[in-house]
């Protein structure tokens, strides 16, 4: 009986299953692998705080392509649906993950459903493969479970800390490396300074939570640039379709986007519906670059990008321009030059943008904001560091996760694709750009889903 293994029930890993289920015949069997005690969250949906919304406004976030109106619509049979939901409205993330949670649930009472998906709670630290034999993934010393195909679904990865002069104030409890743990902020002084590393999405994040726990005291966010994601428009008229093919080269497609945005403002609509017209073509257009292209992106516009693409809800920027208002948020666009620990503070010496001073604050807690980790020759994942040691994966040339197919097969230390080995979701960025948001990774499940079926 052929079985596909899913090593990770994020959104990714869950969605999969979900798609694979509709797409193979009965004797096919599913084995959903995760290793932390929640299925069907990770960490951007296991957040308990209310406050944490969603980026993307509920109507763009159903889990099926074909049932666009899937999640808006399960929002709306909650008990505690707000009156004025609508489409446009951004929910609670935890929302989001209730949602995932219960298609999981209801496909597990399907007839038949629960004998063809198997969920496992284990952490998976080795996957090996026998010439034309089955891949037997290694779930601690004791257990092995044997599939003909396997998905790495392993999603976002914990920042890494910036490059300073003496790295042991890491090891300092002043330090907290993974903002998505629950105890970032715990046992903090309401009235002590706090340093965020990062100006993105995390560091909106950890604002709202510090705000909600009662924090008093000034938080400081230090990035390189100090920009600061942007707010998504009211609802808009739709950006004037432009008939014009999309360029190849960069810059061209930069200024195609200008253009774009200063039609669509002048017009009615908006820059932000002019660029998610884009969306659609996100994958192609990075394909479509050369690989100096790409590389020039990630150097000089990244940045830019992403506070232009990954924007706030509403009311989540309503709280950030508030607390920058008043005072308390204050953020830092600069080079970290230094931390160090001394008794309970921690020392921040920086560099800011464009000059040659020097500048210190003295902080109570560090929490590293800075955004998913994505370079795995440097993540400390122990089925990672496997994989790469035994060559059977390897990382892209950008850098943004590990080298994959535009199927999603897995490319080996010299380059041959895996049939049998594949991936979904974050990790695959390095061949989409976009691999991010729920309806990017919803499509791509759909893609591989249909590509492993052909397979069984
Ligand atoms: C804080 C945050 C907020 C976000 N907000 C939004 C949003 O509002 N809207 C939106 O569209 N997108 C949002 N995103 C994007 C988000 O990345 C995707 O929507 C999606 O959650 C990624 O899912 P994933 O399953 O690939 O990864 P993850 O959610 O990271 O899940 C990976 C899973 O794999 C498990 N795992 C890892 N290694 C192993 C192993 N060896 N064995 C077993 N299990 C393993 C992990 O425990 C984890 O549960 C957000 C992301 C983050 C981090």
């Amino acid at each position: 009986m052929t079985a596909i293994a899913i090593i990770g029930a994020g959104f990714s890993g869950t969605l999969l299953a979900l798609h694979l289920l509709r797409r193979t015949p009965p004797p096919v069997r599913v084995v959903l692998i995760e290793r932390q005690n929640r299925f069907a969250q990770g960490p951007a949906y296991a957040t308990g705080n209310a406050s944490h919304l969603l980026n993307v406004p509920a109507g763009r976030m159903s889990a099926f392509h074909d049932r666009p109106g899937d999640f808006f619509e399960w929002l709306a049979k909650q008990p505690d649906a707000p009156l004025d939901l609508g489409p446009g409205s951004f929910a609670p993330r935890r929302q989001f993950g209730a949602y995932i949670r219960q298609l999981l649930h209801e496909e597990l009472k399907r007839p038949g459903g629960a004998g063809r998906l198997e969920l496992v709670r284990g952490d998976v630290a080795a996957i090996e493969a026998e010439p034309r034999g089955p891949l037997s993934l290694c779930i601690g010393t004791e257990r092995r479970i044997e599939a003909d195909l396997a998905v790495l679904a392993i999603g976002n990865f914990p920042p890494e800390p910036p490059t300073i002069a003496d790295p042991a104030f890491y090891d300092t409890p002043l330090y907290r490396p993974d903002p998505w743990s629950g105890d970032a902020l715990d046992g903090l002084d309401p009235d002590a300074p706090v340093l965020l590393i990062g100006t993105g999405l995390t560091m909106v994040d950890t604002v709202t939570s510090l705000e909600d726990a009662g924090h008093r005291g000034p938080i400081h966010a230090l990035s390189r640039r100090g920009l600061t994601p942007l707010c998504h428009a009211g609802p808009a008229a739709p950006a004037r379709r432009p008939g014009a093919a999309i360029p190849d080269r960069l810059v061209d497609c930069l200024r195609m986007l200008r253009v774009e945005a200063r039609r669509a403002a002048s017009g009615g609509s908006t820059w932000q519906a002019a660029l998610d017209e884009l969306r659609p073509f996100g994958r192609d257009l990075w394909q479509n670059l050369s690989p100096t292209d790409r590389t020039r992106f990630l150097r000089h516009l990244r940045p830019w990008w992403d506070v232009h693409r990954h924007r706030l809800a509403p009311d989540v920027s309503c709280r950030i321009d508030a607390a920058r208002a008043r005072g308390q948020l204050r953020i830092h666009a600069g080079r970290i030059e230094g931390i160090t620990a001394e008794a309970d503070r921690a020392l921040l010496t920086y560099r800011p943008r464009g000059t040659d001073e020097k500048r210190c604050l003295s902080i109570a807690r560090v929490v590293n904001c800075a955004g998913p980790a994505c370079d795995f020759d440097r993540i400390p994942h122990p089925l990672v560091r496997r994989l790469l040691g035994d060559g059977m994966v390897r990382p892209d040339p950008h850098r943004l996760g590990l080298d994959v197919t535009p199927s999603g097969a897995l490319k080996d230390r010299s380059g041959a694709i895996s049939r049998q080995l594949f991936a979904v979701g974050p990790v695959t960025k390095g061949a989409f750009w976009e691999m991010t948001a729920v309806p990017d990774i919803r499509r791509q499940c759909e893609l591989i889903a249909a590509q492993l079926a052909m397979l069984v």
